[in-house]
């Protein structure tokens, strides 16, 4: 397939662009475009069969739904008539607050929406990002767009135009280069449908900040043992995700403890003749000088720029060859809950304590 590449501001978006793409995406074509949180690869999600472009171009599991995106208004409200009556008034409350921006909430599903966006489920999950690209783009689409992350399914969501080139070229129609993310991990992902709201998928918008607005907020535990179940809440968590090509190893305790633990087994591979990576935060990369590959996650008290660089420095480790990537596990608060979440299964799922 021919992909056309379009370069759109991401301050002044150019209107005669966002009219183009979002023609595209109305008549059934494939559009990857930048949102605050990661690239999204969207699909007009009235249409079946866009809607199916998009499982065979990420490669996704045909068990794993999309979310619906809406054109920012002046209020949630015009997306509120995808809500059923019980759910409508924390839905507003919680899009008052948090919309337009980094939250999809998951509400029952109306017939409008084809069972190819819910993979079948009686529920939807719908976000109104604040991204100018994505917002313009929205709005000139005028209808409803279906998007995942715009990567190839199982490897790290793109935070940057080269990282949704690398792989969705040649398997969309257009990808618009709109800059840089500017969150860097997906949507925090809230189910209304049980007693209490209930974080799915951690992100940007924490518990404690749905707890202020909803008065209380469930958590779905995901450092468990819940990537091995068959059934999860959230179909999407059930797949090791966000892999880098090399293996990653996620160390626990403290900083000393988990820096003598990493070092002993850095040496180690490198004896073994590997090629070796360090991820850790600006005060702690200095004690690695010794790793082939150092990135660091920014200032340890930090957590937002640590998840704006998660997802590239992943991607960079992959590119400069790297077979084995040592990693800490850092206190998982507020916007950190969603760093550890998205580290904590790149690592396939299992830390390792560092020894005192
Ligand atoms: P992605 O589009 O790659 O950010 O993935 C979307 C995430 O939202 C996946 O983890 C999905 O499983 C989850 N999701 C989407 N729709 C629903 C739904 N109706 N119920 C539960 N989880 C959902
Ligand atoms: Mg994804």
């Amino acid at each position: 397939m021919k992909t056309e590449i379009i370069r759109i501001d991401p301050v002044r978006p150019e209107p005669y662009k966002l009219e183009y793409c979002g023609a595209v995406l109305r008549y059934g074509g494939l559009v990857a475009f930048p949102t605050e949180t990661v690239y999204g690869l969207g699909a007009n999600a009235f249409l079946d069969n866009a809607v199916r472009k998009v499982f065979e171009a990420k490669g996704r599991p045909a068990d794993n739904p999309l979310i619906v995106h809406v054109a920012y208004y002046a209020s949630a409200e015009s997306a509120g008539e995808f809500a059923d009556g019980r759910q409508r008034n924390l839905f507003y409350a919680l899009g008052a607050k948090f919309w337009p921006g980094p939250l999809t909430m998951i509400i029952k599903k109306r017939s409008v929406i084809p069972d190819s966006v819910s993979c079948g489920l009686d529920t939807v999950g719908i976000r109104m990002p604040s991204n100018r690209i994505a917002a313009g783009l929205l709005r000139a689409a005028r209808v409803p767009i279906a998007a995942p992350s715009a990567n190839s399914s199982g490897r790290p969501s793109p935070t940057r135009f080269e990282h949704v080139l690398e792989d969705m070229y040649g398997k969309v129609d257009v990808i618009i280069d709109g800059g840089e993310c500017s969150v860097g991990v997906e949507s925090t992902v809230l189910d209304l449908n049980g007693p209490e709201p209930t974080v799915l998928r951690p992100g940007a918008v924490t518990r404690e900040d749905i707890a202020r607005v909803a008065g209380t907020c469930g958590e779905y535990g995901w450092s468990s043992a819940d990537l091995h179940v068959d059934k999860p809440r959230s179909p999407g968590m059930k797949y090791r995700h966000y892999a880098p090509k090399a293996r990653m190893l996620m160390f626990s305790g403290t900083p000393d403890a988990v820096r003598r633990a990493i070092l002993a087994r850095l040496r180690a591979e490198k004896t073994a003749g590997k090629r070796v990576g360090v991820l850790e935060t600006e005060e702690q990369i200095c004690y690695y000088n010794e790793a082939d590959v150092l990135l660091s996650l920014g200032p340890e008290n930090e957590p937002r720029a640590h998840a704006q660089a998660l997802f590239a420095a992943l991607r960079q480790f992959d590119a400069a060859g790297v077979d084995v990537i040592f990693a800490r596990a850092l206190e998982a608060e507020g916007v950190d809950d969603a760093v550890m979440n998205r580290m904590f299964r790149a690592a396939g799922g299992t830390v390792l304590p560092a020894e005192e």
